[in-house]
């Protein structure tokens, strides 16, 4: 058990990765707190894995989210994972959407960290250790995709923010990293598939910038997801961790 005894909350856990890394953790024996907007998603997690129990919760909220942090036990892990791609290139971003991008992506994670961080001193005085992992992407300051000026901008400041929290607490135990996929197969990733204007050739450019020859699946990320929530990465801290099926060789 990778996990054991340790507590972790998970945002945007409703689906896809967050909801696959929500059941990994558990799996590991972690007790996780899993959180997103969409309480219907949310609600067959407790059903597909002991150890999980569910919170509603937009991360945009701050009220919401620093009530939540008040109610729950000081964690040891903390997974801000909610975030949402913008298509179309810097003359298409809108100031609404530019701001919104900024909002979920990367603001949350400050609000969630600001909020949750507290408790994770305290537990790290206890143990010695705990984690912060942040959702980024390939698309950010790693490297550039049609279609995603927004989407990259946002999660390039992900990967800053990452670095100035672990700089900040790295003498107390915190380690902070991002983790940055490729192209994974979830249900935002069908819809944004599902709207181009061609879907049939929108699903083979997805998968033709893949060099492995497809996408990935959700369980490609949940392995690199419980090592830097586990005292496994105990050394690794202010990293932003590529797991891209090789579109960065
Ligand atoms: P998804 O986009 O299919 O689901 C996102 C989840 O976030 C949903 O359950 C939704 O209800 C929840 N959510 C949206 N707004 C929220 C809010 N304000 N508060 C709380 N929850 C909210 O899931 P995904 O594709 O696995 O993406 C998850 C994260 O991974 C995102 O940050 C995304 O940018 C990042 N990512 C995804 C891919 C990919 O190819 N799918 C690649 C790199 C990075």
């Amino acid at each position: 058990m990778r996990l054991k005894d340790k507590t972790i909350l998970v945002t945007a856990a409703g689906q896809g990765i967050g909801h696959a890394s929500a059941i990994a953790c558990a799996r590991e024996g972690a007790k996780v707190y899993a959180a997103d907007i969409n309480e219907e998603t949310l609600s067959t997690l407790p059903g597909e894995c002991p150890g999980i129990e569910i919170h509603k919760l937009d991360v945009c909220d701050r009220a919401a989210v620093d009530a939540l942090a008040k109610k729950l036990p000081a964690l040891d892990g903390l997974f801000n994972c909610a975030g949402f791609v913008h298509n179309g290139s810097v003359l298409d971003i809108t100031e609404d959407d530019w701001a919104f991008s900024f909002e979920l992506n990367v603001t949350s994670m400050y609000r969630m960290t600001q909020a949750f961080l507290p408790g994770m001193r305290e537990r790290a005085k206890v143990t010695g250790t705990a984690s912060i992992l942040n959702m980024s992407s390939m698309a950010s300051s790693i490297k550039g995709f049609p279609m995603r000026t927004a989407y990259g901008a946002t999660k390039a400041a992900v990967i800053g923010l990452t670095k100035g929290v672990a700089a900040d607490f790295v003498k107390e135990g915190i380690r902070c990293n991002a983790l940055c996929p490729g192209t994974v197969d979830t249900p935002s990733l069908r819809g944004r598939i599902a709207s181009a204007p061609d879907p049939v050739e929108a699903e083979k450019n997805f998968i033709a910038r893949q060099p492995m020859g497809r996408l990935a699946t959700v369980d490609d990320m949940t392995p690199m997801i419980v090592y830097l929530l586990s005292d496994e990465s105990r050394f690794v801290s202010g990293q932003a961790l590529l797991v891209d099926g090789g579109v960065t060789i």
